[in-house]
């Protein structure tokens, strides 16, 4: 269909913001326009409930969940996970953190959550809103048209038929598929990232009791780190984010030998999983630490993984998709009513859809840093350090709470003891040079 022919489209294809990508960003921004009245189409490839990797919520996540009204529909399906534990081979204690000691001690805890589960609630709110959502439907095409005259929109249903869309607005919540940042060829790999990620999930995996049982714990490793999340079903996400060289060592074995065989590599996970018994796939994933050149253009926004993503160490990217789409659904409303007001709106979203990846990415791109690994081993609270470093884990970036101050004291100190142990920042240095080195094949199945 040519964008002259769209007159003949019938009314029900068309509409005010077209989503693309059912996920937490898509289905949280067509939740919040159509609740505002706007008539909203969303689109998703898969049918949910469906498998997606990202389990570990941040405690900011619930005030996004009170703004959606799902509050207790989360609290249904999630474990509470009240903190997180850090276990390194270096050293020969484990730090434990817990989200009550931040800086804004109202956001003491957050989930672990069921991806299929809670995508489901997610998208399941977006239609109960008003949006239209259509899932087996995977976008193929976008064609946008002169003078600002919105977008026709192509996509595929999964029984073979074409179907198109009229629209004043499109949104790309596409995920790592990034549709828009493909199409315009503005998805650039991080420069500064790179890592890989194998995982599945366990069933008897040895738990902590009580309030910690939920918690996750981050352990060390030689080539990368692993996450163990517990989930409120009893069984355990298990996964090992390494560097793409360490994929590469693969070879001829199984995804899943592979796996057992790097779990083997880290004694403390290996006592954990005693006598535990694997109940999924194994699947992998690498390519993941990207960005797109910009957030926005004439009639369209780029929401969370479609915008940008680095790696999944602090558990962010769940928070920042839907956050995204919160500062996203403002920009377009005051679009679609005031388009005076467009630039300025837009500005701001822009701002907002930098400073979480640039705020979290400081300290992602030195997690595996030895004076790094020390300063977490060892936090100190003198001028609130700890605490700005929890709120910032906690996803509290957003919001008024003064925690910058004390995190330019951190960064200042770990510069500072980087600059005492020359020798070996300049060694750590030179390895991470080498470690972020793309290799040709990963080893592992991409999804
Ligand atoms: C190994 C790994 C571990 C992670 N762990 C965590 C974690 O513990 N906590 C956390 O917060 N984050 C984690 N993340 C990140 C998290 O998964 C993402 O940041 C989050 O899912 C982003 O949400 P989104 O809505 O932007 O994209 P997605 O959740 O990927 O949703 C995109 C949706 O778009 C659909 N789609 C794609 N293309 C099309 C198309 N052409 N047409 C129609 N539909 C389409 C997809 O089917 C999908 O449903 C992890 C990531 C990785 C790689």
């Amino acid at each position: 269909m040519l964008a002259e022919d769209i007159s003949s489209l019938d009314s029900t294809n068309v509409c005010d913001v077209l989503v693309i990508g059912g996920g937490p960003a898509g289905s949280t921004s067509a939740a919040l326009l159509a609740e505002r009245g706007h008539s909203v189409t969303l689109l998703e490839k898969a049918r949910h409930p469906r498998f997606h990797i990202g389990e570990s919520l941040l405690p900011a996540n619930l005030q996004l969940f009170e703004k959606l009204g799902l509050k207790d529909e989360i609290h249904a399906i999630g474990m509470e996970k009240w903190g997180a534990e850090f276990i390194s081979p270096w050293h020969d204690y484990t730090q434990e953190f817990e989200f009550a000691d931040a800086w804004d001690k109202s956001m003491p805890f957050a989930y672990q959550v069921r991806r299929s589960e809670f995508d489901e609630i997610l998208i399941r709110n977006a239609a109960r809103k008003g949006a239209s959502v259509i899932e087996g439907c995977r976008v193929s095409d976008v064609e946008f048209l002169p003078n600002a005259g919105g977008a026709v929109i192509r996509g595929q249903h999964d029984d073979g038929r074409a179907a198109a869309w009229r629209t004043r607005f499109v949104v790309d919540a596409s995920g790592r598929n990034t549709f828009l940042g493909n199409r315009f060829k503005i998805k650039r790999p991080n420069p500064k990232h790179n890592s890989a990620a194998i995982y599945g999930h366990f069933a008897g995996v040895q738990r902590h009791c009580g309030k910690k049982e939920g918690n996750i714990t981050i352990l060390w490793f030689d080539h990368g780190w692993f996450w163990l999340i517990p989930l409120s079903d009893g069984s355990t996400s298990i996964g090992a984010t390494t560097w793409p060289y360490y994929m590469k060592t693969r070879g001829r074995r199984s995804v899943e030998q592979f796996f057992f065989d790097t779990i083997a590599l880290c004694p403390p996970l290996v006592e954990r999983l005693q006598g535990a018994k694997l109940v999924s796939e194994v699947e992998g994933t690498g390519n993941f630490s990207y960005a797109c050149g910009h957030s926005h253009g004439p009639n369209y926004i780029l929401l969370g993984d479609a915008y940008a993503f680095i790696d999944p160490v602090f558990s962010s990217g769940v928070f920042l998709a839907m956050n995204s789409a919160f500062a996203g659904a403002d920009a377009i409303d005051t679009h679609l009513r005031h388009p005076g007001r467009s630039a300025a709106s837009f500005a701001h979203f822009d701002k907002v859809m930098r400073h979480g990846p640039r705020e979290f990415s400081w300290f992602i791109y030195r997690i595996t840093n030895p004076t790094m690994r020390d300063l977490f081993m060892r936090p100190s609270n003198s001028l609130r350090m700890k605490e700005a470093l929890l709120s910032m884990l906690a996803g509290d970036i957003y919001g008024k709470t003064p925690i910058w101050r004390s995190l330019i004291a951190l960064k200042a100190i770990y510069y500072f003891v980087s600059l005492v142990n020359l020798r070996r920042t300049v060694s750590a240095w030179r390895r991470r040079k080498s470690n972020i080195l793309a290799v040709d094949d990963a080893g592992v199945a991409s999804n």
